[in-house]
């Protein structure tokens, strides 16, 4: 594991907070995307993709919130009660929004999973997609690019078949 892998995780959630903190106006497509472009980007198994996708929705969350406070947006409203209305409308869509990015992110690594399945990704190589051959991870069951030295997916050495 080398520097960028840990850093790609971190940029990958903090640019889907940035997308959910606009996006998240678009009820289940705008909610589902920030998610799946974290989990895409860290290209690892569902689990991770929905943790992606949640941690994202929360910082998205966080940056919505301060901004509404920092224009004051919801201490102009007088009524109270209307105010409490707000209050729990905001929540539960962004409750809503953050489930949805961390399905998103679920959703698209189970995607990504089963693009380079030992049982896809030869054919994926057959029709010269990357050009070079496939090696599946004796401990996992990823398909790996051959020269890529260890698994994408667990660090297990990878060889070619045989060796
Ligand atoms: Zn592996």
């Amino acid at each position: 594991m080398n520097i960028s892998e840990k850093v790609r995780p971190a940029a990958a959630v903090a640019a889907g907070g940035i997308l959910y903190s606009f996006l998240n106006l678009i009820p289940i497509v705008g909610w589902i995307i920030p998610g799946a472009t974290a989990a895409i980007t860290i290209k690892k198994n569902p689990k991770t993709g929905f943790q992606a996708g949640v941690s994202a929705g929360l910082i998205g969350f966080a940056a919505s919130t301060y901004i509404l406070f920092a224009f004051g947006l919801f201490t102009e409203v007088a009524n109270t009660a209307l105010k409490l209305l707000i209050v729990w409308f905001y929540l539960l869509w962004h409750a809503s929004a953050i489930f949805f990015s961390g399905c998103g992110g679920a959703l698209a690594s189970g995607i990504k999973l089963l693009e380079d399945h030992p049982l896809i990704s030869p054919f994926k190589s057959f029709a010269g997609n990357e050009g070079s051959k496939y090696v599946v991870c004796k401990r996992c069951g990823r398909g790996n690019q051959e020269q890529s030295g260890s698994c994408e997916n667990c660090g297990e050495e990878v060889h070619e078949r045989g060796v």
